[in-house]
């Protein structure tokens, strides 16, 4: 089974990933583990790879490309994979296809889980921490007990700068914008399924697994 799980920040897609690999028994391939392994060991793409973030200059193509290959030609692979967070683009959709081809496999499928913008807002927004004891709350899927209060301690609870809405409007526009095309590109190969993410977590795993014959 070979899947390339998308959606948006705050759709709640580390968790499917998570289940989706113990599941299915695939290693999740994720394009930030994978860098850090390839800098790790120091294989010449990862070489690579480090000189361009050193230089705070984003990685090229080619690389990335090169980087995800090496992985995906590993042992572990063999009964497929799930990637996430690759590819970002249609030029490196591109790049993958023709890579799996040359290997001889392909996508089975490609899974986008949807939630509505003003949803995403909220989750994106809900994280509260508390001063005393750093405790981590949310505000819709682990509420405190009383507003703006620590359940554990009694201390003040505060929204973190990069949680505020600013940020997360910010990120959902880039997402977007960096995302459409690529949903489109995937829609018009016929490998795109929509699922609904505005649900319980263990109903978006149900759905998932069912659009993948599991
Ligand atoms: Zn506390």
């Amino acid at each position: 089974m070979r899947i390339l799980l998308m959606g948006p920040p705050g759709a709640g897609k580390g968790t499917q990933a998570e289940k989706l690999t113990e599941i299915l028994n695939i290693p999740h391939i994720s394009t930030g583990d994978m860098f850090r392994k390839a800098i790790k060991d120091q294989t010449d793409l990862g070489k690579q790879a480090k000189s361009f973030m050193d230089k705070g200059e984003l990685v090229p193509d080619e690389v990335t490309v090169g980087i995800v290959k090496d992985r995906i030609k590993e042992e572990d692979c063999k009964n497929g994979f799930l990637l996430d967070g690759f590819p970002r683009t249609v030029v490196q959709a591109n790049a993958l296809g023709k890579m799996l081809e040359d290997l001889g496999i392909k996508l089975d499928s490609v899974i986008n889980v949807e939630v509505p913008y003003k949803d995403l807002i909220g989750r994106l927004t809900g994280r509260r921490i508390c001063r005393s004891c750093g405790a981590t709350y949310h505000m819709i899927f682990n509420p405190p007990k009383g507003e703006g209060v620590c359940d554990k301690c009694g201390g003040e609870l505060y929204q973190r700068d990069d949680d505020t809405e600013e940020t997360a409007k910010n990120r959902l526009l880039v997402y977007e914008k960096q995302t459409a095309p690529l949903l489109e590109y995937y829609n018009n190969t016929g490998l795109l399924v929509n699922i609904n993410g505005n649900q319980l977590m263990e109903e978006v795993l149900a759905e998932i697994l069912k659009v993948l014959g599991k």
